[in-house]
């Protein structure tokens, strides 16, 4: 299990324990619900947009650490961003973790969601990281759907 170690970073670790934006959110007007089968992991995601700009976000549900830190994550990233650049940021973070093992990800305009770059080498934890992301795009796109990833 040493690997897992390099997947387990400490950021990682933090946003788990001490999850960032875990709350229902007030004035929401987008609200999607991600269910992971593969890991039983299940998480809504709030968000309140307004003339384009994602202006609050939070997130609740069960999961494991990755699925909770990727979305702890996500809406401290996204919170005040305009939509596009919202989009931008959901594409990068995907390709990222979709990466081959052995090819270098590209993490440049990722900042501290760099942090889940090791995913990539668990195809299954990968799922995990991009709920909460798939979730968000659901979110972005229209109202009140509701996501699975598989
Ligand atoms: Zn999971």
């Amino acid at each position: 299990m040493d690997d897992l170690r390099d997947l387990y970073q400490e950021a990682i670790l933090d946003h788990n324990k001490r999850p960032r934006n875990f709350h229902p959110l007030e004035g929401a007007n987008r609200t999607v619900e991600g269910f992971n089968p593969l890991c039983g992991d299940r998480l809504t995601v709030h968000l309140r947009v307004d003339d384009g700009v994602v202006s609050d976000a939070s997130f609740e549900g069960t999961g494991c650490a990755i699925s909770k830190a990727s979305a702890s994550m996500m809406t401290e990233s996204v919170k005040g961003q305009r939509v596009e650049a919202v989009e931008r940021l959901a594409d990068a973070f995907h390709r990222m973790v979709t990466t081959p093992p052995g090819a270098v990800p590209e993490t440049g305009t990722l900042g501290k969601l760099a942090a889940f770059s090791g995913v990539r080498e668990f195809p299954v934890r990968v799922k995990c990281a991009t709920l909460a992301w798939h979730a968000l795009r659901a979110a972005l796109a229209t109202t009140g759907a509701k996501v699975t990833t598989e």
